[in-house]
Parts: C-alpha cells; structure tokens; sequence
C-alpha cells in the first residue's frame, strides 16, 4: 500500500515536471517567435539587402526664382552610376563586351582610368565590395538601362542647379555651403537661404542578395532618402536678380575686351539688385566671385572724388566759382596730376570733368579728412553691402581710429580707401535718388510651397545728402560722360559717370 502510494506521486511528479517542461518549451519558442521576430527580421535583411549610399550631401528643398519668378534652379537632372563589384566580376573574367563597353563610357565620361576602374572593382569584389558610384550623362544612362548587365544600377533625381545663370549665382554665393566647406552658421544673407532652400540627405540604395551575397533575380531594389538635418522651414526663394538684365550684363562683359570689370544694375528707388556681372583679371566671366569674396575690394581712384564733393558740398566749403591752382604736383604730398604740366587756375566744374587730384586734395584739406570719412560711411563704404558671408566690407578710415589721416590718398581713392563694385553702385544710386539712399539687397523673400510668406524684405531709406548737393553732382557728372574723361563710358548704372581706376 505504502509502496503503491510512492510510486503514484512519483508518476504524477514525473507527470508535472513534464508538463512545465513543456510549457517552458512553449514559453520559448512563443518568445522567438513573437517577442524576438523584430531582431530575427532584422538579421534577415542585412543578410538579403546590401545597403549602399550613393549620395550623402545637400540637396535643394525649394527653389530660387529671379524677380519675374523665373525659376532658377532645379532644371535639370543628374544621373549616377552604381556599381556593385561582387556583381560586375563575373562580366569581367568572362569578358563580357557588353560590360567593357559600358565600362569604357563611364570612365571616358568620368576621365578614369578604365585599367585602374577594373583594377579597384576587382580589389573590392575580392574584398569589402563597396560599390563604385560615378556621375554620367543621359546617353550612358540609356546605355546602362537597354544593356540589361546585372549589378550596374542607374539612379537619378537628384536636384540640381540649372546650367546658365541659376548655376553661376548658386555656385558663388551657395555651393561653398552645399559642399559643406564653409558651414558656420551666421546671420549672413547666404546663410538664410542656405537654411531656406538646402537640407543634408543621404540617399541609400538597397540591392537584394541572396544567402550567398549574390543578386536576386526578381526582386525590386529600395530606394531610401533619409533625412539628416533641415534646417529652416521649406522655403522657396525669390531674388531681386532680373534674369534678363542679368543675362544682358554678362553679355555687355562678354563682349568687351577689358579684364577686371565689373557690371551691377541697381534700382535706384528701391535698392534692389537687378544684376550682378563681373569678369575677373584672368577673363573669367558669367560668375560673381566679385561680389562675394573678401579679397574683392579695389581703389575707387577718382571715383572718391565724388565722396570728397559730398563733404564739401554739404559743408558749404565749394561752390560752382571755388578755384585752386595745379601746377602739376600738390607740394604738400608730391602727389601728381593726371596733367603733369598742371591745369593752372581751375575751377570745379573742370576740375571734376578732368578730373584734376591737385584741386580735389586742395579741396579735401579744407573740407577735413573726418568729414570726408563721415561721408564715405553714409554712403555706405567700410561695410559690406549685400551682407554676403565672404563679401568684403571693403576700408575707410573709421571715425574711432586715432591716426593719422592720409589726405593726399584719401582725395583721390588710393591706398588706404577700399570699396566694391556694388558699393559704388549704390553710391551712385543714392545721388541719382536726389540723396535717398536706399539699403542695396538682393532677397527679396522667402515663401512655402503654399505661398506663405516667411520672410518679406523691409525697404530701407535714409536721406543722406541733400537734393540740392546731389543736384550738382549729378550735373557734375553728367559732364564727365558728355566732354571729360568718361567719354567712354557709359555702362555704370545709368549714363551719368565717373571714371575711376
Ligand atoms: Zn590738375
């Protein structure tokens, strides 16, 4: 009996250690196959896709339009080439013609070496297997999708700039940021639109394998943008550019023989500007690296004549009837005259027409340097203009510097005095505005997709000079183009001019 009842609980604790076994079991496999199923796919799909990014930079999340709102960038569309080695070798040891021609193209498209493009994608395919991603054009596109060759991929869609105007602002006042060169976040006016319109992607295409690391044949490869930084929100935006005007200064630079030069529109009432052009000193043109870089500051020469009249005028110092005499050579600081035999008695209206620098240094001695630099600043000299990041503010003599003033250099816009094309713009802008000067800008505003405004630009006037001062002037000038030294010039906004280096 006793034995009887030892051998029953022994069968039922037999019985119950099974059961928990089993529900342990179940426990278990309800865990891997449930809970754990995210993981377990996960590995899955490192082992079937092979990720490859093929672009990691900027793109363009909205657009620039010119004043018209003509749009300037995003009218076109570039093409890569992907190229996965573990997939393409076998192409290669059977010499595959196909292939090699395709081949060929890229690196003749890409100038690579076809030998050294063979020599890596053997290297890789023996290795880590990276792809080779290269840039190509339409025709080897199309020669890539009708060839059908395993592991070569055409991707495309990536925003760029258009291949005229768009591109040449974009590219001097922008590309230095989308290549990530120059990213330091600032209040410059290059900055706000890089944040409006640029947002740091990677784009990932995923190519399925099988268990081997082989191409799967029949299965759709993913395309992944992953976003990994926006900055403002999605803005479009609008220059104050006028493409046309644009095009036609570039023109105007073109088809003058003259290095170094400068073209810029401005629209006298409002401060916008319509056009930018510059040819450098090495020919180079359809570009506005002048504008935007901090080496571009040049002397004004006898274009600060202008400022020294300013002063002079508004301090009562000059009339029409005030005359000095040249002799050739101020004596005070050995400066000489564009005339070496000297211009004798001269009056202002000749002196300004001829541009005489004995009478203008008399002239800015007895009007004093201070005042002369107080109306250089009015004018908007010593700061940049357009507040472009790398734009340089060019130099004046600031009111605060305990020096010793140049006068000789200061009357004639030499050595210390620096300015821009777009200062001088704008200087004589605020004469031909009756003395109003009107902030240069070239942002007009920043809008969504859906037409709100983020961001609008506020005019800035001020009244610099008076009219009767910028009365003169402009007759003064007007001078120079009919009989003086300006005769010719004639493009430097408007007719009205002054020579100057
Ligand atoms: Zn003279």
């Amino acid at each position: 009996m006793l034995d009887d009842l030892k051998v029953r609980k022994r069968i039922i604790f037999l019985f119950l250690t099974f059961i928990f076994l089993l529900l342990v079991l179940e426990v278990r496999l309800y865990a891997i196959m449930v809970i754990k199923s995210d993981f377990a796919k996960e590995a899955m799909d490192e082992q079937t896709y092979r990720s490859i990014v093929y672009y990691d930079g900027f793109e363009l999340k909205g657009d620039i339009y010119d004043a018209n709102m003509r749009k300037l960038t995003n009218n076109g569309i570039e093409y890569k080439a992907i190229i996965l080695p573990s997939a393409v070798i076998k192409h290669i040891t059977s010499n595959n013609s196909t292939f090699e021609n395709l081949l060929r193209l890229i690196c003749d498209y890409d100038k690579l070496d076809y030998y050294d493009m063979l020599t890596k994608i053997s290297k890789e395919a023996a290795g880590y297997d990276q792809a080779v991603v290269v840039g190509i054009n339409d025709r080897i596109k199309d020669e890539i999708e009708s060839s059908n060759i395993t592991g070569i991929y055409v991707k495309s869609g990536i925003k760029k700039f258009a291949d005229d105007i768009g591109a040449s602002i974009l590219s001097n006042f922008l590309s230095n940021r989308m290549n990530g060169e120059y990213i330091k976040y600032d209040d410059s006016i290059d900055m706000k639109i890089f944040n409006s319109l640029a947002r740091h992607v990677k784009k990932i295409y995923k190519v399925p394998l099988d268990g081997r690391g082989m191409l799967m044949p029949g299965m759709e490869p993913i395309d992944e943008t992953v976003e990994e930084s926006v900055g403002g929100p999605v803005g479009n935006v609008m220059l104050t550019l006028d493409y046309n005007i644009q095009k036609a200064a570039e023109d105007a630079l073109h088809e003058k023989s003259d290095k170094n030069c400068a073209a810029t529109v401005m629209n006298i009432r409002n401060g916008e500007v319509l056009a930018m052009a510059t040819k450098d000193e090495n020919g180079w043109e359809r570009n506005m690296v002048t504008y935007v870089n901090d080496n571009s500051a040049y002397n004004p020469g006898s274009l600060f004549k202008i400022i020294v009249l300013a002063a002079a005028l508004e301090k009562n110092k000059v009339g029409l009837e005030t005359s000095f005499f040249c002799s050739g050579v101020d004596s005070e600081t050995g400066i000489h005259c564009f005339n070496t035999s000297g211009h004798g008695m001269i009056g202002l209206e000749d002196a300004f027409a001829n541009s005489c620098n004995v009478y203008f240094i008399n002239l800015a001695r007895k009007v004093g340097p201070k005042a002369i630099m107080d109306m250089a600043q009015k004018f908007g000299f010593g700061k940049k203009a357009l507040n472009f990041s790398k734009e340089s503010a060019g130099m004046v003599y600031r009111k605060s510097e305990d020096i010793e003033y140049d006068i000789g250099n200061i009357a004639i816009g030499q050595k210390d005095i620096m300015v821009t094309p777009l200062q001088v713009c704008s200087m004589i802008s605020s004469i031909a505005n009756n003395g109003m000067r009107n902030k240069p800008h070239i942002l007009k505003r920043i809008f969504g997709d859906d037409g709100t405004v983020y961001e609008k630009h506020a005019d800035e006037s001020k009244s610099i000079i008076s009219p009767e001062t910028s009365e003169i002037i402009q007759k003064l000038m007007t001078e120079v183009v009919k009989r003086g030294t300006g005769q010719k010039a004639s493009l430097y906004c408007g007719s009205a001019g002054k020579t100057g280096t």
